[in-house]
C-alpha cells in the first residue's frame, strides 16, 4: 500500500439511509479534497406510501452529488441483494456509470434487474467470489463473510493508506444460518489487530436486548408447526430469506407436502438462489395451475406478500380473487415474517380477511417463535465492537433515534470517537479527529411509473391536492370579438353532493360564477388569456368554496373561434 501524500484525506459520505430506513447509499472518497478518487457502496431503495407519495412505487437517493463527480467514482460495491442495498442500481447508474461489484448470488439478481431496465449490456458488473478481494485505486477491499436473512451477507473491509474502514453492511451473529458459513470471527479478530480505523456499522436493532435468534431456530419450530396442521397451509416469508424459504420446503416434505411457490419475487429470487448452487436438496415443487388437483393435507404454498401489499400473492388469495389458490375454512396461513412499521394497517386488513373465510392464522409472536431478524440486537453490537475494536464508531442504516442510540453504545462500550451522520454530511475520518467538513445536497427522486422525478416535483403535489380536493375544469369559446360563443362549461372530478339535483345546482352556479367574471372584464383584458383564466379560476375557487368548502384543483380553458 502506497504511502498517504502531505494533503490526502480519507471521507466517508452518507447520501441514502443515514435518518430513514431504506435506500443505502455510502460514499468512501480519498486523495487531496480537489481531486478525490471516490467508492459507492450500495445503492438501495425505499418504497412509496400511498399515503404521502401516491403512486410513486420506489423511492431512491438523489445522488446529485457523486453525478458531478463522476469521472472520479472508481466502483460501486455491492454488500448483499435486498432492495434497500441494490434496488436503485438500475435506476442510477446511468447517471453514475461507475462498473459494478457484487458477490455471485447479488450479482444474479442484479442482473435480473439491469435486464429489465435494457441495461444488461451497458454495465460492466464483475462477479466477486466469496472472501475475494478488490482493488480500486486507493481503496482495498476485502469480502468478509457474516450472516444475514439473505444469502452472501458481506462486510467490507476497505483498506487506504490512512487507514481501515469495517463497513459492516447488514449482519447479525447467527450461529447456525443454515445457508452459508457463519460470521467469519478470525478475519474481524485480524483486522482488529492490524487496526480498524472506523468501523460503519448496521443500526436497525440497537433498541433490541439480548440477541437475535437463528434461522436454525426458526426451522426448529416451523417444521413441527406446519406438520400438525390439517388443510391446506400458506407460509408467508420475505422471498429474499432463501433459508427461510428452504426450511418451509423441507418442513413441507417432513408433513407430506408438495410446496408450490406463488408470487413472483418467490420465483425469482428461488431462481437466483438455484442458480449459484444454493437450494440443491430442496423438493419438487409443483406449479400453481397444477396444485388444485393436490389434497388439501398435501399442499404447502409459499407466498410472497407477509406485508399486505395489495397487488402481492397473498393479498390477492386473502379477497378470493387468487386465480389458482383458494384457502377456505379449515385452512391455515402462517406469517413466517414480522410487521414492518408503518404496514400494520395493510397486515391487519390481510388478518381480517382470512379470518372472514374461517381460514386459522399463526403469526409470528411469544408463542410461536417462527421468525427472527436479520439485523443485531444489542448484544450482538457489543460483540462486534469487542472484536473488531475501531477508533471511531460511524453508525448508519437508522432512523435519527437508532443512529443517536447507536452512538450512545458505542460510547458505553469506551469507543474513543464516535459521529451520528446524517444524509449529505461530508465526514473526514483521517486525518486529524472524525469531523464534519462539509454539508452536499442529498435528497429523494421518485421513480414514478418509469421515470425518475424530483421530490418536490409540482405533479406529485397536484396529484395529492386531486386525491383529496378533487378538481373541476371551467372550458369557454371566445369569438374574435371577445365574446363569449359557448360556456362556461364546468366538468367536476371526484366532487360529489347528496344527490344528483343538487350536483346539477351546484355545477350552474359555478358556470355562472365563471361567465360572470368573464363578463366583468374589460374588453383589452379579455383579448389576454391568462388574464381570462385567472378571473375565472379565482371566481370558480370562491363559489366552490362556499358550495363544499374544499379547494380543488381548476382550470380554465379558453379556446379563440
Ligand atoms: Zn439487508
Ligand atoms: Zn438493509
Amino acid at each position: 500500500m502506497n504511502k498517504p501524500t502531505a494533503n490526502d484525506e480519507l471521507v466517508f459520505l452518507p447520501l441514502g439511509g443515514s435518518g430513514e430506513i431504506g435506500m443505502n447509499l455510502n460514499a468512501y472518497g480519498y486523495g487531496p479534497a480537489d481531486e478525490r478518487k471516490w467508492i459507492i457502496v450500495d445503492i438501495g431503495v425505499t418504497f412509496g406510501r400511498e399515503e404521502t407519495t401516491p403512486g410513486v412505487d420506489l423511492i431512491l437517493p438523489d445522488p446529485q452529488y457523486l453525478e458531478e463527480e463522476r469521472e472520479n467514482i472508481l466502483g460501486i460495491v455491492l454488500t448483499h441483494a435486498h432492495e434497500d442495498h441494490i434496488g436503485a442500481l438500475a435506476w442510477l447508474w446511468p447517471r453514475l456509470k461507475a462498473p459494478v461489484y457484487a458477490t455471485p448470488f447479488t450479482a444474479a439478481l442484479v442482473r435480473e434487474k439491469l435486464r429489465e431496465r435494457g441495461l444488461l449490456e451497458k454495465v460492466p458488473l464483475t462477479v466477486i467470489p466469496l472472501k475475494g478481494q478488490l482493488t480500486l485505486g486507493p481503496f482495498e477491499i476485502d469480502f468478509v463473510t457474516l450472516t444475514h436473512s439473505i444469502p452472501e451477507p458481506n462486510g467490507l473491509a476497505i483498506r487506504t493508506p490512512l487507514g481501515m474502514i469495517w463497513h459492516t453492511g447488514d449482519w447479525k451473529i447467527d450461529p447456525d444460518p443454515l445457508i452459508g458459513e457463519t460470521t467469519d470471527e478470525a478475519t474481524l479478530r485480524a483486522m482488529a489487530e492490524e487496526g480498524i480505523l472506523a468501523m460503519v456499522c448496521d443500526s436497525t436493532n440497537v433498541f433490541v436486548e439480548g440477541v437475535t435468534g437463528s434461522e436454525a431456530e426458526v426451522r426448529e419450530k416451523l417444521t413441527p408447526l406446519i406438520a400438525s396442521c390439517t388443510g391446506r397451509v400458506a407460509v408467508t416469508a420475505f422471498a429474499s430469506n432463501v433459508a427461510r424459504v428452504e426450511t418451509a420446503l423441507h418442513a413441507a416434505r417432513a408433513a407430506g407436502r408438495t410446496p408450490c411457490l406463488v408470487g413472483r419475487s418467490m420465483h425469482r429470487i428461488v431462481g437466483a438462489a438455484k442458480s449459484v448452487g444454493l437450494l440443491a436438496d430442496a423438493p419438487q415443487t409443483i406449479d400453481e395451475e397444477d396444485a388444485g388437483s393436490l389434497p388439501p393435507e398435501n399442499v404447502l404454498f409459499l407466498c410472497t406478500g407477509s406485508q399486505g401489499e395489495p397487488r402481492a400473492a397473498l393479498s390477492r388469495i386473502a379477497r378470493g380473487e387468487h386465480r389458482h389458490v383458494l384457502l377456505k375454512k379449515g385452512d391455515t396461513v402462517i406469517f413466517s415474517s414480522r410487521v414492518i412499521p408503518g404496514n400494520e394497517m395493510a397486515i391487519h386488513t390481510l388478518y381480517n380477511q382470512f379470518l372472514e373465510r374461517g381460514v386459522e392464522l399463526i403469526t409470528a409472536d411469544e408463542e410461536h417463535l417462527i421468525h427472527v431478524s436479520g439485523h443485531p440486537a444489542r448484544d450482538e453490537l457489543k460483540q462486534m465492537y469487542q472484536w473488531a475494536r475501531p477508533q471511531i464508531a460511524i453508525p448508519v442504516h437508522g432512523e435519527r433515534r437508532h443512529i443517536l442510540e447507536h452512538v450512545r453504545l458505542a460510547k458505553e462500550l469506551q469507543v474513543p470517537e464516535a459521529i451520528a451522520p446524517e444524509n449529505g454530511d461530508l465526514i473526514r475520518l483521517a486525518p486529524g479527529p472524525v469531523e464534519k467538513i462539509d454539508e452536499v445536497p442529498a435528497g429523494r427522486l421518485y421513480v414514478d411509473g418509469s421515470v425518475i422525478i424530483e421530490s418536490e416535483d409540482e405533479a406529485l403535489r397536484e396529484r395529492k391536492r386531486l386525491a383529496t380536493e378533487g378538481a373541476i375544469n371551467v372550458s369557454i369559446a371566445v369569438s374574435g370579438k371577445c365574446a363569449i360563443v359557448a360556456g362556461p362549461n364546468i366538468s367536476l372530478r371526484g366532487l360529489a353532493m347528496e344527490d344528483e339535483e343538487d350536483l346539477d345546482l351546484a355545477i350552474e352556479e359555478l358556470e355562472r360564477a365563471a361567465e360572470a367574471a368573464f363578463n366583468k372584464l374589460a374588453h383589452a383584458d379579455r383579448e389576454e388569456d391568462e388574464t381570462v383564466e385567472t378571473a375565472m379560476v379565482r371566481a370558480v375557487r370562491k363559489a366552490t368554496e362556499k358550495l363544499w368548502s374544499k379547494r380543488p384543483l381548476v382550470d380554465v380553458t379558453v379556446l379563440r373561434i
